[in-house]
């Protein structure tokens, strides 16, 4: 049993799965597990299962220094609750800090949630490519797109905790304009109700939408062409040259390389790491995302302007939210 100064509690809520894990302070993870969350879970059954997940880590390495909890939003930061949950609709409003809080029983143990793109932002800072940097963000390529803004190596959350918004920031330009149309795409609106969001371009669903809807434009779809590929299937096809699975990873580089530079001139950052599903196709998206940014962004931010792209991404949630947990203890 390890001593408990040694390692935080990190537990990474998703949209299907809860994953934790024992984490020690260079970020390796000792031990972890998962459930699955059906998504008609309600408060009770998911706290349930979130509990004997708790209850099996600690029987087996007694109680952390400090726990860190990663979510996706919308989440009341200040009082430990997950408002609502896209993929479980039953959840609401739930206690999530004040159950571990319990479940743990000692007050000198600091339990705190977060959205898990600020997550991945101090997971980076502390255990992965942001090691040693002051100043950077990550992009979280996943099924939408997410962002964490390390200032001054602390993480920026803005003054209700929902900074960073980089999935939801206009990324048009003539260029993007001239290839949608000239492929006859339309442009999404966005989750959020908004058109050209960077999301509606860049994100694992995007990339697998606009596929689709290039296949059907052209010539007439065959086999398993019929039905919508993943992203990661997309990519694959995208490096045996098949023309529209490149197109819509240029259309996700060239919003990337938009969004970049929009960060890039407003903050003066040296370091964009991109992580999430979409990261394993770094070798598609980097030269068009380069390219945008080698025309655009300004001579004085290009000699220290970084892009890079973490490998695998199975453990990037238990990662970030052990990342908080570090911060806090
Ligand atoms: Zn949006």
């Amino acid at each position: 049993m390890a001593d408990s100064s040694e390692f935080t509690l990190a537990v990474d809520i998703g949209g299907t799965t809860i994953k934790a894990g024992i984490v020690d302070k260079q970020g390796k993870i000792i031990e972890k597990r998962s459930e699955n969350t059906p998504g008609a879970q309600d408060n009770t059954a998911f706290l349930n299962s979130l509990g004997s997940i708790l209850d099996f880590l600690f029987s087996r390495h007694g109680l952390p220094s400090s726990v860190g909890i990663g979510s996706p939003g919308p989440l009341d930061i200040q009082k430990g609750k997950i408002i609502s949950s896209a993929n479980m609709p039953a959840i609401r409003d739930c206690n999530i800090v004040e159950f571990v809080q319990k479940k743990i029983n000692n007050p000198n143990i600091p339990v705190h949630l977060d959205n898990d793109a600020n997550c991945a932002g101090l997971g980076q800072l502390y255990f992965g490519m942001g090691r040693g940097h002051d100043n950077f963000a990550v992009f979280t390529l996943g099924t939408g797109v997410g962002g964490g803004l390390i200032l001054e190596k602390n993480i920026f959350r803005g003054y209700n905790g929902n900074g960073f918004e980089i999935g939801h920031i206009p990324v048009l330009d003539m260029a993007l304009m001239d290839l949608l149309q000239n492929k006859k795409l339309t442009i999404r609106r966005c989750g959020c109700s908004a058109m050209g969001c960077l999301e509606t371009f860049s994100s694992a669903m995007a990339v697998s939408e606009n596929y689709h809807s290039l296949l059907h434009a052209g010539s007439p779809p065959l086999g398993k062409s019929t039905e919508k590929l993943t992203a990661r299937e997309i990519a694959d096809l995208a490096r045996g040259n098949d023309e529209n699975a490149q197109l819509s990873y240029q259309i996700a580089g060239h919003a990337l390389g938009l969004a970049i530079t929009s960060v890039t001139h407003l903050l003066n950052l040296p370091l964009f790491i991109l992580t999430g599903g979409m990261a394993g196709a770094g070798d598609l998206l980097k030269p068009h995302i380069q390219k945008v940014v080698q025309s655009r962004v300004f001579p004085v931010f290009k000699n220290r302007l970084e892009i890079v792209f973490t490998e695998g991404d199975a453990d990037s949630g238990i990662l970030g939210a052990a990342g908080l947990g570090h911060a806090i203890r």
